[in-house]
């Protein structure tokens, strides 16, 4: 199934039960979980990785466009690909935590997410040199063991205001673009796929062919394109107060995205 695409149901977004955070009206809630930023910025994001085939492609575009971005990693793909987790750190990017396994947080038995997201964490700091800043969960489902053990991390769980639908067999950098258009605007979180780990074989090949036209349609609108280290992402309160109260919001939005 399409990395971060959708269950279906409601959501309660609250502090003792799972989320369906990926519904559009959780993320307009909570505009720093879906990782709102500053209005001069886009925020580009790359789920998935490290694929040794297909994410050095990214990287090679993204450095002749002088670009730099955030890479969600999996842990198992990180442990047998470690040189390309070093390779995006070494060239700028941001290598934040996906999880070790591509698992929905609603299916995973207790204790597996915070165990994964706790090994995906010290496998990224290991590698990198670096600990890592962010957390976004596989489907984009926060469940209250994910958003405890992330706090418990000091991660920041985001997901994205926007997505270039770069999974499907049928994606092409225009489809990948036209999705993306409506939402790209100062604030926005973009978030695509540096390779095909739970998306249709190549489809990584439209997200590649969108990037540069993405960038360029944003540098003409005067945004700034980078990591989410750099897009001024606020807490809920503006002032840094912790992702518990920003979780305690509950949220009835059946069927919605
Ligand atoms: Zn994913």
């Amino acid at each position: 199934m399409a990395a971060c695409a959708a269950v279906a149901g409601g959501a309660a977004l609250a502090y003792a039960a799972p989320a369906a955070t990926w519904l559009g009206g959780v993320r307009r809630l909570v505009p720093a979980l879906a990782g709102e930023g500053d209005r001069g910025h886009v925020a580009l994001t790359f789920d998935d990785g490290p694929d040794p085939v297909s994410t050095p492609c990214f990287l090679r575009e993204l450095r002749r466009l002088d670009c730099r971005a955030t890479f969600f990693v999996l842990g198992e793909t990180l442990e047998r690909h470690p040189e390309f987790g070093r390779r995006i750190a070494a060239e700028g990017h941001e290598v934040a935590v996906h999880g070790w396994r591509h698992v929905n947080a609603l299916l995973a038995r207790p204790g597996a997410v915070a165990g994964e997201m706790a090994a995906a964490a010290r496998l990224v700091r290991d590698v990198t040199g670096a600990r890592p800043h962010w957390y976004r969960p596989p489907y984009g489902v926060l469940s209250a063991e994910a958003l405890a053990a992330a706090r418990m991390l000091r991660l920041r769980p985001v997901l994205w205001t926007v997505w270039g639908k770069d999974w499907t067999a049928s994606a092409t950098p225009g489809s990948v673009l036209a999705a993306v258009t409506p939402g790209l605007r100062g604030g926005a979180t973009v978030l695509l796929h540096d390779c095909d780990h739970t998306s249709a074989a190549g489809s990584w090949r439209s997200a590649l062919g969108a990037l540069p036209e993405l960038v360029d349609r944003c540098r003409a609108e005067g945004l700034a394109v980078g990591p989410l280290g750099e897009h001024g992402v606020r807490r809920r309160d503006g002032h840094g107060s912790s992702w518990r109260s920003g979780c305690q919001v509950t949220v009835s939005a059946p069927g919605r995205r």
